[in-house]
């Protein structure tokens, strides 16, 4: 499972979701696995910015022993590489002469913080481990990068 998916998950148990102890779920005894994926989809990255619970995504990762997130989550711009356009301007322009200046619109191109979050929300997989309540201590296998949510009858 992706770490992302952390970041929308609380505790099955009816009297845990009312209990800011909840959420995030812990990792513990996490293996994890990098799943590089072709490109950083950035429209994807910008829109879920705003849902992302920051200091929660960083208390993971810190507990993941991954490298420590920046204090404050990026803004969207911090997302687009800011020469990007412009780089890609002058040198086609430089190829291809003026004229073909302002007809290029530049692709965004991401950020190096762009390609942080996406290694670390969407390449970064839990494989194996166990996910717990911060509320109820309660324990969810992850096995085969699959987390089971189902609860035993006497916890329903
Ligand atoms: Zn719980």
């Amino acid at each position: 499972m992706k770490l992302l998916t952390l970041n929308f998950l609380t505790c099955a148990i009816k009297t845990c979701k009312t209990s800011p102890a909840s959420f995030p779920l812990h990792p513990r005894d996490c293996e994890l696995e990098v799943v590089e994926s072709e490109s950083v989809n950035l429209p994807f990255l910008k829109n879920i910015l705003p849902r992302l619970m920051w200091d929660e995504l960083r208390v993971i990762a810190d507990e993941l022993g991954l490298p420590a997130l920046p204090s404050t989550p990026p803004t969207r711009d911090d997302l687009v590489e800011p020469s990007s356009s412009s780089t890609t301007t002058i040198s086609h322009a430089q190829n291809a002469g003026n004229a073909a200046e302002g007809q290029q619109q530049a692709e965004e191109k991401p950020s190096q913080t762009a390609r942080d979050l996406h290694r670390v929300l969407l390449e970064t997989c839990i494989k194996e481990g166990k996910l717990v309540c911060g509320n109820c201590g309660h324990e969810y296998k992850v096995m085969e990068g699959v987390a089971n949510f189902l609860l035993p009858g006497h916890l329903v």
